[in-house]
């Protein structure tokens, strides 16, 4: 029951019935469709593989999360919100789509779009840091994602260079929402089918004792546990910043001593910082949620000048690292 395989994906197949028709039926994909190759990565409850479809030969990402792990770690209501979130989510050239979901026994399997090139963290890592123009492609890039995700009710509460990843156009792909927000779609009317995927469960502890990444933590959440569209923002400055000088804005020994920077608004722009850049990640870096740049601001911000958005920077070719 836990497992319902609610809304999933399934791909529609056209055929000639017998008496010479076209019907378009729908196919279920499951585990025999794909041949499995090796491994991408590994998360704390999953492994993820390079598959491809037997019929298509078209490769994926294929997350593969044990039940029994799950079940253990308590970790089901997060993989539902993970599959639900994805679900509403489809339609977006930066977000990493989920195409079919299926399980068997012993595993769920989430079939997702495949991203080559890696993480922007290891690709930063890589070079160092970024030049203006890159920074503007990246920052581009991963707004335009944030766009779309807000405007679907969707907040990723946990945006950071490792939760972006690159295809093989080194364009960029959102991904990791199991921790994200859920708020009412906009588009849809209908009342939701489980109100208890919407927030997060009530015995969500992560807001008390964060664990993961402190660095990019917005300080409302720190102070009064409120996250909304603001703090995704919050986490988009830093990661502004980060690609222009190398690392985060907020990092101290501790996460403890993170947290106190980040409340405190204790960062400083090292020599050279571009003026135009600074100005950006200053408005974006505001401790008063109310007080941040929203996505439309910082899409008109002078660090944006001439930069294009929406389809047309899906098809521009990105810059060479440098
Ligand atoms: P944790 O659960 O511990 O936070 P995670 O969120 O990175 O880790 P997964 O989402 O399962 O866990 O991803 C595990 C690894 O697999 C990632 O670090 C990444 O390197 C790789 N990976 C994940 N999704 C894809 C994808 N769509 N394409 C290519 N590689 C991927």
């Amino acid at each position: 029951e836990e497992w319902k395989d609610r809304g999933a994906a399934v791909s529609l197949k056209r055929e000639v019935d017998a008496e010479g028709k076209t019907v378009v039926r729908s196919v279920k994909k499951g585990v025999r469709d794909f041949s499995f190759g090796r491994t991408l990565g590994e998360g704390s409850y999953s492994t993820v593989f390079l598959a491809t479809d037997r019929q298509t030969l078209r490769e994926y990402a294929v997350k593969v999360l044990e039940k029994k792990h799950i079940i253990k770690e308590k970790k089901i209501k997060y993989v539902n919100i993970e599959k639900n979130t994805l679900n509403r989510l489809t339609d977006h050239p930066g977000i990493v789509r989920l195409y079919y979901t299926f399980q068997d026994e012993a595993s769920l399997y989430y079939v997702l779009d495949l991203c080559n090139g890696g993480e922007l963290l290891g690709v930063l890592k890589k070079t160092g840091t970024f030049d203006v123009e890159c920074t503007r492609f990246y920052g581009a890039q991963i707004l335009d994602a944030i766009a779309y995700m807000h405007s679907r009710g969707v907040i990723h509460r946990d945006l950071k260079p490792e939760n972006v990843l690159m295809d093989d156009q080194m364009h960029i792909k959102i991904t990791d929402f199991g921790t994200a927000k859920l708020l009412p779609d906009p588009r849809d009317p209908r009342p939701p089918e489980n109100p208890s995927t919407l927030t997060n469960p009530p015995d969500d502890k992560r807001n008390a004792s964060f664990v993961g990444t402190a660095e990019y933590v917005s300080p409302e959440l720190l102070t009064d546990k409120a996250v909304g569209k603001p703090s995704d923002l919050w986490a988009f400055g830093c990661i502004i910043y980060q690609l222009l000088v190398g690392r985060p804005p907020f990092k101290a020994g501790t996460e403890y001593l993170t947290f106190q920077k980040i409340v405190s608004l204790d960062y400083e722009f090292p020599p050279g910082f571009p003026p135009a850049a600074r100005d950006l990640v200053e408005r974006c870096l505001v401790l008063d949620p109310t007080r941040r740049l929203t996505v439309e601001h910082i899409k008109n911000h002078e660090f944006f000048d001439g930069q294009q958005f929406g389809k047309e920077l899906w098809r521009t070719k990105a810059p060479r690292l440098r």
